[in-house]
């Protein structure tokens, strides 16, 4: 068997499309304000694919780049002035933070109807409740959005996430496990006994580990679907620039599966399109309300 490809790059296009519609019909024109402290290269990549989608979507975008010896009160006083900002509808702080600040104050800062990111205290704790009305983490609503189009059932199915952080791993679970989705999940961590084991039962694998192609073939059962959400930079010689990106699931997982997302051109796309649809559903939120 070779799997097909689950092509996150043509469903964020898709999402696009959709999108635009919305936008034209929206009472305001969406913005989005993106806030990078320091000069990590990954995380300056990040936020110019960000500001390229909102030009191509007609979403007002401002970046705010602030050196890496910022202090943190300065973060807190853009946030606080965001937050009044009445054309302003989504904020995003880009993570990692340097190592002085602390995210979670910062995150808690931000008012929920423009947390894009949804990893305030109260969108998290919405999604925990099964509420619709909070926003939801883009890399998991990425992931569901892809398995939707893919027309991947996932009623009765058994789902195995590996990871999980409060920005993928946890979200993910709790989406897939979610009334509507009806997956039985089970979630693997660095202290799982066997994640192998756990792995090799899943119909559904979603692999967010942070370990280059740490998923073999060995750990996946006949005919699953993977979905790779790991980005990870490995040493390659063969390459000009001396590196290359890999995913959490090995490249030879394709000859298991039936469904693998890849890496670049899977989950990535799908996480600055579901940024994009968070901030156009908080312009259309902060105008009603
Ligand atoms: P993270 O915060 O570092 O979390 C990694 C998780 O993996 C933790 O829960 C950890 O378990 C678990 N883990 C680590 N090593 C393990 C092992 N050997 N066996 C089992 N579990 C293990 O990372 P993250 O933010 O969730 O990101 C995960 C990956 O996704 C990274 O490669 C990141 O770059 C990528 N990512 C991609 C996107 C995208 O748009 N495609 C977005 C976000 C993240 P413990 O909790 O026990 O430590």
């Amino acid at each position: 068997m070779s799997a097909a490809r689950l092509d996150g790059k043509a469903c964020a296009e898709d999402l696009e499309q959709r999108l635009k519609q919305r936008i034209a019909e929206c009472l305001v024109q969406p913005h989005l304000a993106v806030i990078i402290v320091g000069d990590d290269p990954a995380s300056h990549v990040y936020v110019n694919n960000k500001i390229r989608s909102c030009e191509r979507l007609g979403i007002r975008s401002t970046h705010i780049e602030l050196p890496e010896d910022t202090d943190e009160s300065v973060v807190a006083e853009h946030i606080r002035s965001m937050n009044a900002q009445e054309d302003l509808h989504g904020i995003l702080i880009q993570s990692p933070l340097p190592n002085h600040m602390d995210e979670e104050s910062l995150t808690e800062l931000i008012d929920p109807r423009k947390d894009v990111d949804g990893f305030h205290p109260v969108n998290l704790g919405r999604l925990v409740q099964g509420r619709s009305d909070g926003m939801v983490p883009c890399t998991p609503s990425g992931v569901m959005e892809m398995l939707r189009w893919a027309n991947v059932d996932l009623r009765g199915k058994k789902a195995v996430v590996l990871g999980r952080s409060f920005n993928v791993g946890m979200p993910q679970a709790l989406l897939l496990a979610a009334r509507g989705a009806d997956a039985t999940v089970t979630v693997v961590h660095s202290r799982t006994n066997n994640p192998q084991a756990e792995c090799l039962q899943a119909d559904v694998l979603v692999a967010a580990v942070g370990r280059p192609e740490m998923v073999k073939p060995d750990w996946v059962k006949e005919g699953a679907v993977v979905v790779d959400v790991g980005i990870n930079r490995v040493e390659d010689s063969t390459r000009e620039r001396g590196w290359r990106l890999a995913g959490d699931v090995h490249p030879d997982v394709a000859s298991v599966a039936s469904l693998v997302s890849p890496v670049p051109g899977g989950v990535g796309p799908m996480t600055v399109a579901m940024l994009m649809a968070n901030t156009v559903t908080a312009a259309e939120q902060l105008t009603l309300s």
